[in-house]
């Protein structure tokens, strides 16, 4: 065993992690452990923790490195996983600037150390470059609606900028790049209370509390589970052509308030539900056209919605369990 600066001897690929400790980091890691590949997770841990790795810690294959990826980084690795960036707009929202730098310096950053390794990278996109869509669902070659001045910006134009990059490098022959654009995503490990509404649905049902809906509910969204995602994610990085972008999802719709409903009857909550005013640019719709990942990569979403809650809320009710200790100590 080395430090994350030493090559150690394995019979797999040394894999740089930029945001993993958090949740799909996290599973992300795990995979690529399992896979046989050494793992450097970076991370300035925060929307994430090490508590999301620290089962991985005593694995010889595994680094923890604090850092900010905004700022240069340098390790000698093949592949380059950059998902270093807070993901809910509860995160997000509250230091705009922040959030844009870590997506367009931390994707430089990402970037020039993939250069200088000749490395691939994959960048973590997001199904808000599309904004809030005119077309249902969204393929890859919609452009999208994104005000460059909302409250959004900052995440939108962030990960829209940070494609542009990888764009930039991959045409320059500079670095091999990849743009996977994520869905949402859901499973074991989603920060509580982030404000995105599986996360929000669980802990409300579990604590007694009011579910609180956007709006009338009525808002189709579709929920990818993580392992799903880091399959898709793992195959579009060792696709040996397809640079993407790509999208990566669950094209099976729920509106808002099935999924709330759903939720209550699986924690057997008595919880009711509360309705509040939408939030400015919530988009009413979000689905994506996975034809292109089913084709090139033959991604296919396996975790049905119940079967995936079911255990998101069994992780949920062992974190609650455990922030209620610390809370009583
Ligand atoms: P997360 O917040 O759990 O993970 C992001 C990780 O990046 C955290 O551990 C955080 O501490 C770290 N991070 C943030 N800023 C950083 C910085 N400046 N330097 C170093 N580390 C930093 O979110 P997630 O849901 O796991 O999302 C991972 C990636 O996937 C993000 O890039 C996100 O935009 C993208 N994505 C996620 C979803 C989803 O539904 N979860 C959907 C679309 C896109």
């Amino acid at each position: 065993m080395g430090d994350a600066n030493g090559r150690t001897v394995g019979s797999g690929m040394r894999v740089l992690v930029a945001g993993g400790a958090g949740f799909i980091g996290s599973h992300l890691c795990e995979r690529l452990l399992a896979d046989g590949h050494e793992v450097i997770a970076l991370d300035d841990f925060s929307t994430g923790s090490p508590a999301n790795v620290a089962h991985l810690m005593r694995n010889s294959r595994f680094w923890l490195v604090e850092h900010d990826v905004a700022l240069p980084f340098d390790y000698e690795v093949d592949r380059v996983y950059h998902l270093a960036s807070p993901a809910s707009p509860a995160r997000w929202r509250g230091d705009p600037v922040r959030s844009t730098l870590t997506n367009v310096m931390g994707t430089l950053h990402a970037l020039l150390c993939a250069e200088r390794h000749g490395a691939r990278l994959l960048l973590a996109s997001s199904s808000d470059v599309y904004g809030d869509p005119e077309v249902d669902p969204q393929p890859e070659s919609y452009l999208g609606r994104v005000d460059p001045v909302g409250v959004r910006a900052c995440y939108d134009e962030g990960k829209r900028c940070a494609e542009s990059l990888v764009m930039a490098f991959h045409r320059q022959g500079r670095a091999s790049g990849r743009i996977a654009r994520i869905f949402d995503t859901y499973g074991p490990r989603m920060a509580i209370d982030d404000g995105r509404a599986v996360s929000s649905f669980i802990a409300q049902a579990l604590r007694g509390e009011e579910l609180t809906v956007y709006g009338n509910g009525s808002q189709a969204r579709s929920f990818c589970h993580v392992d799903d995602l880091v399959e898709g994610c793992l195959r579009l990085m060792e696709h040996p052509s397809e640079v993407g972008p790509v999208n990566l999802g669950n094209p099976v719709e729920v509106t808002v308030l099935e999924l709330a409903q759903e939720i209550v009857r699986l924690t057997g909550s008595a919880s009711r539900i509360a309705y509040r005013p939408l939030p400015e640019g919530d988009p009413m719709r979000r689905r994506p056209a996975i034809d292109l990942a089913r084709r090139e990569l033959g991604f296919e979403p396996r975790v049905p919605l119940r079967q995936g809650l079911y255990a998101t809320i069994q992780s949920f009710r062992r974190a609650l369990a455990g922030l209620d200790e610390c809370a009583r100590r």
